[in-house]
């Protein structure tokens, strides 16, 4: 028996059952982290993340509690919806349905309440997603920096990503990130995400004055907070990885 390999297992963890069904389920213990949080994937994984000085056991009952939260998010991750001919994707919260023009020329645009897109058949999840980023980050650029000349900081380079686990981040360089799926969620939920980021750059930190400073940024901070818990799970199902 390799023993080695024995060791560097982790720990079993009794199985997750929602609602008689299994999930798939992790621990996993971080060490900056500040306080007991969950998190489910698109795949539907839920991991339970620890401070590493909380127990197991303390985790555990952390997530018997939020049961409830758990069966509601895992009930709306459906399946993938991916940038295909046909499909219906929000943008900035209305619906757009993707149409294949082979015939146009041009690369993506709205058209009529449709996404056109051009070129060749196996070309049009690629190029709606690069539309996406390329839009995605224009908007998003503009909201940041009207927010921060508004408290007087100074942003120095952002990117969109396909942030699996944070709507956006903010790297003690002044560098934010955002995820591309903000653009597909409604505008004042996006304002949120980017007043929060560019708060960061005042107070690097969750304290009293960092919350104080978005709300006044951003007054629906509140609502955008809990519509983002309650349904960011559900823009997970947009767009393949590439
Ligand atoms: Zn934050």
């Amino acid at each position: 028996m390799n023993l080695l390999k024995f060791k560097n297992r982790p720990k079993p963890v009794p199985p997750l059952l929602i609602e008689g069904e299994e999930v798939s389920f992790r621990i996993k213990h971080v060490a900056n982290a500040k306080r007991m949080k969950l998190r489910i994937s698109a795949s539907r994984e839920v991991v339970l993340v620890l401070p590493k000085s909380v127990s197991v056991k303390k985790g555990l009952v952390f997530l018997e509690q939020e049961k409830p939260w758990i069966t509601e998010q895992i009930s709306k991750i459906q399946s993938p919806i991916a940038f295909e001919n046909g499909a219906i994707i929000p943008l900035q919260g209305e619906n757009y349905q993707i149409c294949h023009v082979p015939d146009r020329r041009g690369l993506v645009w709205v058209e009529g309440g449709k996404l056109l897109v051009a070129g060749k058949t196996e070309h049009v999840p690629r190029r709606v997603y690069d539309w996406i980023l390329r839009e995605g980050k224009s908007v998003i650029s503009e909201k940041a920096l009207t927010f921060a000349e508004e408290i007087q900081v100074e942003v120095k380079k952002i990117a969109l990503k396909d942030q699996k686990s944070r709507w956006g981040s903010c790297s003690p360089r002044g560098n934010l990130n955002f995820s591309w799926r903000l653009l597909l969620m409604p505008e004042t939920i996006l304002d949120y995400v980017v007043a929060h980021e560019v708060a960061h750059l005042r107070h690097m930190n969750h304290s009293a004055d960092f919350w104080a400073l978005v709300q006044k940024m951003h007054p629906e901070m509140e609502t955008s907070k809990s519509w983002l818990k309650q349904n960011g799970v559900l823009f997970h199902k947009y767009g393949a990885t590439y």
